[in-house]
């Protein structure tokens, strides 16, 4: 490791959406930024892959809400560095019982931080998107102009150009297979499974539905993360209706509370099929996936029927892509330093548990802040960290 090529002031660990928004804010700051991943870059093996995610400012944990708006600044910063773009405009509209405790505490939220909201009882609703949702009599609704649809993979694309232009340098098909200490220099050595060796000032690790492994390779750690794979559903409008559902016809991104969590897309990257699918998954392990869990879809399937007034084909999704999860037991995000022998040298970011995409951008300047200034700035880290799950079930050691 003499060669100059192999050494690194950050090494950056998968190419998902963290990792590449990563190393577009390490690589612009300055730093010789390595980013590896252990596929193809733009894989679909992962969490990051596909046509559209939700953004949203509406969050019942409040510590969310600044993260959300902060991220809504940096996907349009990047936008325009990149020159296309990867964000479309929508409302978002939160609907459920009217005494769901997350739904009520997105109200609070969005007077909190003064989101400008409207809440809207079953015959408002009908009214406000001419029925083409309905609601029960004891829901509400709640509907504000912060919602919209991010293109997954060409935002990681977009994120992998920028790192490059800065200077990062990309090696995919490159699996990481540890991590050690450097105790005579400092930083870390990472090696790779085809027998490279890396020298990195610091590490930052964003693996995705394999942070568990990986964590436990290196560290000894035990996080409590379950990979999930899951799928999102494409369901048929029926003929003389694409319209009302398509983002070009003002229909909202949204989700649904209750017993049953679903959320969805108007139509955009198929034109004529919306996008609602459910917040749940089977837990795998990411390199024995099922590809095609089935669970979940009658009440799915009533869902849908319930909800568009028969103007959607609720009979069979016309089309299902598979996804992986990776979910911590409070649903909150991991993003710490992972101690130890490594101190602040090894910086990981995971857990995402399925609402991490809208983010993107934010943890990569988190994760950049934490691995230049040695904290993130601006930002409360506790509920982020590793030691909440301390003196829990989930025990790290
Ligand atoms: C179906 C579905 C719908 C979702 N909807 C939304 C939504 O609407 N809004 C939202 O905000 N979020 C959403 N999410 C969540 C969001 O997509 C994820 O939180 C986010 O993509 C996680 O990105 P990541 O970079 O952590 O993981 P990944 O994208 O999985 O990236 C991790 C990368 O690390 C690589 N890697 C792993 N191990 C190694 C190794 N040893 N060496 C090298 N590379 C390695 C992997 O191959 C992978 O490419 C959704 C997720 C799914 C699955």
């Amino acid at each position: 490791m003499d060669n100059s090529d192999d050494q690194f002031d950050v090494i950056i660990v998968g190419a998902g959406v963290m990792g590449s928004s990563t190393a577009y804010q390490t690589a612009k700051r300055g730093l010789r930024t390595l980013l590896v991943e252990q596929f193809d870059l733009l894989h679909h093996r992962g969490s990051s892959h596909g046509e559209s995610r939700t953004i949203r400012a509406t969050y019942s944990k409040h510590y969310y809400c600044p993260l959300v708006m902060e991220s809504y600044h940096l996907w349009q910063q990047a936008e325009a560095q990149i020159g296309y773009k990867v964000y479309f405009k929508a409302h978002q509209f939160e609907m459920g019982p009217d005494d769901d405790d997350n739904l009520l505490a997105i109200v609070d939220n969005c007077r909190r931080y003064s989101v400008p909201h409207q809440v809207l009882r079953r015959h408002e609703v009908t009214e406000k998107f001419s029925g083409r949702i309905d609601i029960p009599d004891n829901w509400i609704g709640v509907s504000n102009e912060f919602g919209g649809v991010i293109k997954p993979t060409k935002a990681v694309a977009m994120f992998q150009a920028l790192a490059h232009k800065n200077g990062a340098v990309l090696r995919d098909n490159t699996k990481v297979t540890d991590i050690k200490k450097d105790n005579v220099r400092g930083g870390v050595v990472v090696s790779t499974a085809d027998g490279g060796r890396f020298w990195g000032k610091k590490c930052v690790v964003t693996v995705g539905a394999w942070m568990k492994k990986l964590v436990k390779t290196v560290s000894g750690l035990e996080l409590p993360i379950e990979p999930k794979e899951t799928y999102v559903c494409y369901w048929r409008i029926k003929e003389g209706h694409e319209e009302k559902y398509a983002i070009t016809g003002d229909f909202p991104t949204f989700s649904s509370h209750g017993k049953f969590h679903v959320f969805g897309t108007p139509a955009l990257e198929y034109p004529g099929l919306i996008k609602v699918t459910s917040h749940a998954g089977i837990p795998c392990d990411p390199d024995k996936r099922p590809w095609g869990p089935g669970e979940l879809l009658d009440s799915l399937k009533e869902w849908v029927k319930e909800r568009f007034q028969g103007l959607v084909d609720f009979s069979e999704p016309a089309m299902k892509q598979c996804c992986m999860y990776t979910m911590t037991p409070d649903e909150d995000f991991v993003i710490d330093f992972l101690g130890g022998e490594f101190e602040k040298d090894v910086v990981v970011g995971g857990g995402f548990s399925g609402h991490g995409f809208k983010m993107g951008p934010v943890v990569g300047r988190i994760l950049a802040d934490m691995v230049v200034d040695g904290e993130a700035n601006g930002v409360e880290m506790k509920y982020f960290s590793i030691a909440r799950f301390k003196d829990t079930q989930y025990c790290p050691n």
